[in-house]
């Protein structure tokens, strides 16, 4: 698979805009794509707050650049159809709302299937898979209310080529169906791993799949996790600028040769890192 190469995008066009009590809400998007992350943007003095309700979340949104902004995420295994979403204004006096349906279309996965190694063999087993998953939930609750990135945005934690693709549908040993959390990247063992964006470690540590793993807190829910490392160099808690080392890739855990496994979690879902990637987002305000 050849490298697409995501560049930080000027400040895109909207798509579409709507008009409300004097306050417009420009959509950088008009379908995703299953596991794609959808950027709103509202315009407008004197707003104290906003949210957005779609598919049972309430999603707040968060004051940068410009204007009020909300990621939305289309679950990788939503239902491809449209959906209701209601974005709701507080303002200093009084309230706007806007009302639209948004379409989610299939992702169009790839299949793949994957032999593990003996060693890693007895870690093909759904229940580690679920108790790992929770653990992941439990480090990544406290994420704060505003962004954590900088100018500098996300970037690909490696320039080598991407190996394997994001949801894909993986049967392990002939045995287990699952799904492909984020992408893999070509990485002989020993190789820099950089940190996507700037942000707070959440969790340095081992887990059974993942081997020794990183994920870092860029605020608002948004999550980069990169696994099987063979040294870790961050800590638990520390802070980290973008493009930072943060450890050495390698094929600890669940794994069948040496690789880098990358992946983006936004309030509790996997995304599609590489749509992330390709995402225009507003730069954070400096902090009070
Ligand atoms: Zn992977």
């Amino acid at each position: 698979m050849s490298r697409p190469q995501p560049q930080p995008a000027p400040r895109p066009i909207p798509a579409s805009s709507q008009f409300a009590a004097g306050f417009r809400l420009d959509w950088h998007f008009s379908t995703l794509r299953q596991g794609e992350v959808g950027l709103l943007c509202l315009l407008g003095s004197e707003i104290d707050s906003a949210r957005a309700n779609w598919r049972g979340e309430l999603v707040p949104f968060f004051h940068a650049e410009g204007g009020w902004y909300a990621l939305l995420a289309a679950d990788m295994d939503a239902l491809p159809r449209a959906y209701p979403l209601v974005v709701h204004a507080q303002l200093a006096s009084g309230a706007a709302t806007f009302a639209r349906r948004v379409r989610i279309v299939l992702g169009n996965f790839i299949r793949e299937n994957f032999t593990l190694p003996s060693a890693a063999a007895g870690l093909v087993d759904a229940s580690i898979e679920s108790a790992e998953l929770a653990a992941i939930t439990d480090v990544s609750t406290y994420s704060g209310k505003l962004p954590l990135w900088d100018a500098a945005g996300f970037e690909l934690p490696l320039s080598s080529a991407l190996t394997s693709p994001f949801g894909s549908f993986r049967a392990l040993n002939a045995g287990i169906q699952t799904r492909h959390s984020g992408w893999d990247q070509q990485a002989a063992t020993g190789t820099p791993v950089r940190a996507m964006a700037a942000g707070r470690v959440a969790f340095a540590g081992q887990l059974k799949i993942r081997g020794n793993y990183v994920l870092i807190d860029h605020g608002l829910g948004l999550y980069t996790g990169c696994a099987h490392f063979s040294a870790l160099q961050v800590q638990a808690g520390q802070t980290v600028g973008a493009g930072q080392i943060i450890g050495l890739s390698g094929n600890t855990g669940r794994s069948s040769a040496p690789h880098l496994h990358w992946e983006v979690r936004l309030r509790g879902r996997w995304v599609n890192g590489l749509a992330l990637l390709e995402l225009w987002l507003p730069q954070p305000q400096s902090r009070l």
